[in-house]
């Protein structure tokens, strides 16, 4: 399926999986806005982009700042003419039992989770509206979008909370041509998880190669991580997917680590 002629907007898009949705989105056609808190590193993958002959705008924009999500998006319509498709991925990880989870922790995990998907979700809708022509929102999920683990509270209630969001805006956005869908990813090598195996090491008293083996890979069908491109090409699928018979639905991609 050809993204040829479309605008898609990922946040988070600076990093990891996000990258690597802007990456595939661009070689499928779509002209790609690399939205991102670290507007060096979206110039750079921007850059990228459009030195393998796609087309790419870096625009700097936290997601948790109303003000700053209509700015990049207004941004992004008045030199790409639009947004057909949302890809609302930016995310963070803090990992502490929930007797010592600070709030403050909590509020900026659903903040950046939550805020952002809504705003997002706001702001790019209502050009989808506009153009007659819907699209695609797609929201990152995770695993954590259906079960939980120990020292995740807000990040499982967050990524719950997705699948809630994703099936009103399938339900309000249906009749206008707007399909709204949650990917879920297991476990995935990128800065988030480099950084929570240490951390996750220290709280539960065990090695860095249990918390591979036996925390983060010990319910997969192989003992094998998802890689950035198994989430990017589901993107992918979605974006493309032209009928409202694939809307609210949330794709489980996890090796088999949660089964639907
Ligand atoms: P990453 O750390 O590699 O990239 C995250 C990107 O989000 C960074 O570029 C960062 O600058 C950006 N970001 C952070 N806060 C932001 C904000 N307020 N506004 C705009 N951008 C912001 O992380 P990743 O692993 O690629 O995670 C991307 C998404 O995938 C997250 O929503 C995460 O929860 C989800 N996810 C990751 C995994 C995994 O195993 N890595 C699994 C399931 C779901």
């Amino acid at each position: 399926m050809s993204l040829q002629g479309k605008v898609a907007l990922v946040t988070g898009a600076a990093s990891g999986i996000g990258e690597q949705c802007a990456r595939k989105l661009a070689a499928q056609g779509a002209a790609v806005v690399i939205a991102d808190l670290n507007l060096a590193n979206a110039q750079k993958v921007a850059g990228d982009i459009e030195a393998s002959g796609g087309k790419a705008l870096a625009v700097s924009m936290d997601v948790t700042s109303e003000e700053a999500v209509e700015a990049g998006i207004a941004q992004a319509v008045s030199k790409l003419g639009g947004i057909d498709v949302l890809v609302s991925n930016a995310g963070i990880q803090i990992v502490n039992p929930i007797e010592n989870y600070a709030f403050a922790d909590w509020k900026k995990m659903l903040a950046i989770h939550l805020d952002g998907a809504f705003l997002t979700t706001k702001a790019a809708i209502r050009h989808m509206y506009a153009s007659g022509k819907g699209g695609s929102i797609i929201y990152m999920g995770s695993v954590h979008s259906h079960e939980a683990s120990k020292l995740k509270s807000a990040y499982v209630t967050a990524k719950h909370g997705l699948l809630g969001l994703a099936r009103v805006v399938a339900k309000e956005g249906g009749p206008r041509g707007v399909r709204a869908n949650v990917v879920c990813p297991g476990f995935v090598r990128t800065p988030l998880v480099d950084k929570q195996i240490p951390e996750q090491a220290k709280e539960l008293g065990i090695t860095e190669a249990q918390v591979v083996k036996d925390v983060m890979l010990k319910e997969t069908v192989d003992g094998e991580f998802t890689t950035v491109d198994d989430v990017a090409n589901t993107v992918a699928f979605l974006a493309g997917f032209e009928s409202a018979a694939l809307t609210g639905q949330s794709i489980v991609v996890s090796h088999g680590w949660f089964m639907q």
